[in-house]
């Protein structure tokens, strides 16, 4: 989030006097909307007061925090009247873990809140008008509801249609992957613990169960932390940068049933490695790859850069409609499967293929985007920065006997220019970058090659809306978002923008 604000070093400190709140004190606040972290937007006469755990329509009393200039923070102390939409958290960690933010929310007001957060970054950031755009009762989202920044609240009939957020009839257990953090248990002769640190700490505190995650890594992790505090294996400790064990890492083919366990160690030599081995398989049946990552390096970056197999195969599988994909220790692949095939299948439909188009896909990852494409497209060039995940594309190709697409590793603003002046004209081009959106060059050169249509799928709202914005300026039109729940109640909102050349049919 952007309100940091950090004053500069000799800067005069701000007058905070004469604001209507202060410090340490108590307030009744009327929450008017949700902000980007999932907290809620009070005020209190006419002052923002950002406080965590309240929600639209509600009335709180809070402890102010911190105050700024032009908000400030507050503590919830008391739910004075409750918003319909509130509902108690399934999750016992729910409060500590942090991994969550939503969980108080019924899903449905999350699944709404979710379309007006994508509804508010395009007015606002991109300066865009959206059809219809009233607010969703009580979801506007942060710094809309706080006056922040310019709506623009246009009336005007056109407009790109943002449709309703595409969500889960079951939205638990929907993670395929695990990625938890080993310690020591406190007071227990050499018990290894492994759960989630501490919100805004690195203190790992334990967890049995996590009700976003599927039931098999929880069984995966739970027995390998029992069966390595048995062999005494020792937990990694992060100040002193001593013991073995930092990370296990558990993966799970939604569909294929198969597992991968992922053993993240600060130094290659496992003391009682083939019985580790042993007994994990014997835990676990359908274990089908076990490696060993390893990471000296005294960081929170979870894995270094060797990774060998120590049992079975170096990949599982998995498959996203009629696609096979084969995923190594390392490689990128969406954590909600079910949810993938959704926007998948949105992204090919705006596509709107008819079997003969040049298609690029940029920030391809390991090629599942690309791979769905080319069953409807002449041929599909793919292009993205990490190397095993292109290895992993190419192999995903060779074994669905894909032969229509062409991988290249590099940046997709270094590649794509130069495919560019290779001759190569595409119909359309999908883009799925990180959070930070797209490079401004690869924009420049999407708006250079002047492809019919362009695939927009995005994990951050507010660079998607940044970068709609230069490709409206450089001749094209937003025709359509649709938001797609890809992590029910977390506050991570993806979306998936059909943009067309203007002058040509939407
Ligand atoms: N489309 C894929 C991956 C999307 S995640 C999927 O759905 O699975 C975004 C990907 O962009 C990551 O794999 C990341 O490694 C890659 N990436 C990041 N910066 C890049 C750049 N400048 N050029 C190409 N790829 C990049």
């Amino acid at each position: 989030m952007n309100r940091k604000n950090k004053r500069r070093p000799g800067a005069p400190a701000a007058d905070l006097s004469g604001l209507p709140v202060a410090k340490n004190e108590e307030y009744i606040a009327d929450i008017v909307g949700l902000g980007h972290d999932g907290e809620g937007v009070g005020r209190v006469n006419g002052f923002t007061l950002f406080i965590q755990g309240a929600l639209p329509g509600e009335k709180v009393r809070a402890k102010v925090l911190k105050v700024k200039k032009q908000y400030g923070y507050g503590k919830l102390l008391e739910i004075i009247e409750a918003s319909p939409d509130r509902i108690d958290a399934p999750c016992p960690i729910y409060k500590q873990c942090g991994g969550c933010q939503l969980q108080h929310l019924s899903y449905d007001a999350q699944l709404r809140w979710k379309r007006q957060l994508v509804i508010d970054n395009l007015e606002r950031i991109g300066k865009l008008r959206v059809a219809g755009a009233g607010a969703e009762s009580g979801m506007r989202a942060g710094a809309e509801a706080a006056g922040v920044g310019a709506g623009r609240g246009d009336a005007e009939a056109a407009g790109i249609v943002v449709h309703p957020t595409l969500g889960m009839s079951d939205p638990w257990r929907y993670r395929n992957k695990a990625q938890v953090p080993i310690g020591l248990a406190v007071g227990e002769e050499g018990g290894l613990i492994g759960g989630f640190y501490a919100q805004g700490s690195h203190r790992i505190i334990d967890m049995e169960a996590c009700l976003i995650q599927h039931e098999n890594n929880d069984a995966v992790v739970a027995a390998v932390k029992r069966i390595a505090s048995e062999l005494g294996i020792r937990p990694y400790n992060e100040e002193t940068g001593k013991g073995l064990l930092r990370h296990v890492i558990a993966r799970y083919g939604f569909n294929t049933g198969e597992i991968m366990v992922v053993l993240v160690t600060n130094g290659r030599d496992i003391p009682r490695r083939d019985e580790l081995v042993g007994l994990i398989r014997e835990a676990i049946p359908d274990v089908r790859s076990i490696c060993q990552n390893v990471n000296r390096q005294q960081t929170n970056v979870i894995f270094g850069d060797e990774t060998r197999v120590l049992w079975g195969s170096e990949v599982i599988y998995d498959t996203i409609g009629d696609i096979r994909f084969a995923i190594s220790a390392r490689s990128f692949y969406q954590v909600n499967p079910v949810q993938t095939e959704v926007l998948y299948r949105k992204a090919l439909d705006y596509a709107g293929l008819s079997g003969e188009e040049i298609v690029i896909d940029a920030y391809c990852g390991i090629g599942t985007i690309s791979l769905f494409l080319a069953q409807k497209a002449r041929e599909v060039y793919g292009v993205e920065i990490i190397p095993e995940a292109i290895e992993d594309a190419k192999r995903n190709a060779l074994v669905n006997k894909i032969r229509n697409v062409r991988f290249e590793v590099g940046g997709a603003e270094v590649v794509i220019p130069e495919w560019k002046r290779q001759g190569i004209a595409p119909d359309v081009i999908v883009v799925d970058p990180p959070r930070k959106g797209c490079d401004a060059a690869l924009l420049e050169t999407i708006l250079a090659m002047r492809p019919e249509r362009v695939v927009y799928v995005s994990c951050n709202p507010s660079t998607l809306a940044r970068d709609l914005r230069v490709l409206e300026d450089g001749g094209y039109r937003t025709v359509e978002v649709q938001p797609v729940d890809m992590f029910p109640h977390t506050v991570h909102v993806e979306s998936v923008a059909l943009l067309v050349r203007d002058g040509t049919e939407g």
